[in-house]
């Protein structure tokens, strides 16, 4: 599976990005590259817009307006040669129950356009890549939820595509199998596979991502690397303010007063207050905590409260 790896060249470039449906603009004009080699992730509250910006650029779905062109070509143009350079793993594996693990895989490479000899050599690779090679004639409906992801993700690879496209590759699976599909991530980078992934696990994007954009309403928030984004909205370490059972209302309330009056970056998880300082090292809570009894401890700031920052808390699709 080596690919040769050049770090500044643009695999991907997408401009004024749009896409309606019917009223609804599900994506407003984003633009973005990926360079060959990256990982780079889509973030987003539900109905951000980050599946139908992977549909468009895999060719599944045309835009409305703006460009998406991968290694040079034009999707809208270019259809079936960009999907050649493609592989899709999208939120259902779409695997064929009715046939075993290697038929599924030399199915889709004989689909893909491999010779059916090349397929079969092909499927003994990537089973033994992704460590499926003692469930080669496995029913599908005896595999575990890991692995069926790491299967459906095999599947993408057989035609040994430049792109990787994945709609939250690791949703639903327990942490060990989670951690099973980071790695085979991980060593799909390193054979020089770039990998376009949305996912709502925070610790997926900081672990596996070199860049992400975070979405809502069809719009990019922001682009950048995990670390970068992170000191850039919420700064180094998050203050967390949990008040005291004794508290009353008023006292409460006069809290959340101060914290408007200060302009403050703050966000309410369940009982504890957070208070960010973007740009800085260490929110100074000295004015609060004359007003409450409350107990203050310090964490470093990740990626989640940047979500939370600039999402909002309000639920989506309820
Ligand atoms: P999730 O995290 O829930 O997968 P998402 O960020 O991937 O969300 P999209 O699936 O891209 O969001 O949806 C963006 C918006 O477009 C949503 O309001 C959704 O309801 C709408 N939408 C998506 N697909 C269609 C469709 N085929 N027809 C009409 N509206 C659609």
């Amino acid at each position: 599976m080596s690919q040769t790896q050049v770090a500044t060249e643009n695999l991907v470039h997408v401009s004024d990005l749009v896409k309606d449906y019917d009223e609804l603009r599900a994506v407003d004009g984003i633009g973005f590259d990926v360079k060959r080699g990256e990982t780079f992730g889509l973030l987003g509250p539900n109905g951000a817009g980050k599946t139908t910006t992977m549909r468009m650029l895999a060719g599944l779905s045309p835009a409305t307006d703006g460009s998406i062109t991968v290694a040079g070509m034009d999707v809208a143009k270019s259809g079936r040669d960009v999907r050649n350079v493609i592989g899709v793993v999208t939120q259902h594996d779409g695997l064929d129950n009715s046939l075993v693990v290697h038929r599924n895989l030399e199915m889709h490479g004989y689909l893909a356009g491999l010779s059916y000899r090349e397929a079969i050599k092909r499927t003994k690779e990537v089973l033994g890549f992704f460590n499926l090679e003692s469930r080669a004639n496995a029913s599908i409906h005896a595999l575990s939820g890991g692995m069926k992801r790491r299967l459906a993700i095999a599947r993408a690879m057989m035609a040994s595509p430049q792109l990787l496209v994945m709609d939250e590759p690791t949703t639903g699976l327990d942490p060990q199998s989670r951690n099973r599909v980071w790695e085979q991530l991980g060593a799909l980078k390193e054979s020089g596979v770039t990998i376009i992934m949305s996912t709502h696990y925070m610790i997926e994007a900081e672990t596996l991502c070199d860049r992400l954009a975070i979405m809502d309403h069809g719009n990019i928030l922001d682009i950048g690397e995990p670390d970068e984004v992170v000191r850039h909205h919420v700064g180094a370490e998050v203050a967390m303010l949990q008040i005291g059972d004794s508290a009353t209302r008023e006292e409460r309330a006069a809290l959340r007063r101060q914290l408007e009056e200060e302009g403050r970056d703050y966000s309410e998880v369940g009982p504890r207050i957070l208070v960010t300082a973007p740009r800085g090292t260490k929110p100074d809570v000295s004015t609060l905590t004359d007003i409450v009894e409350m107990r203050v401890t310090y964490r470093p700031a990740h990626l989640e409260d940047v979500f939370l920052v600039l999402t909002g808390r309000e639920l989506r699709d309820e």
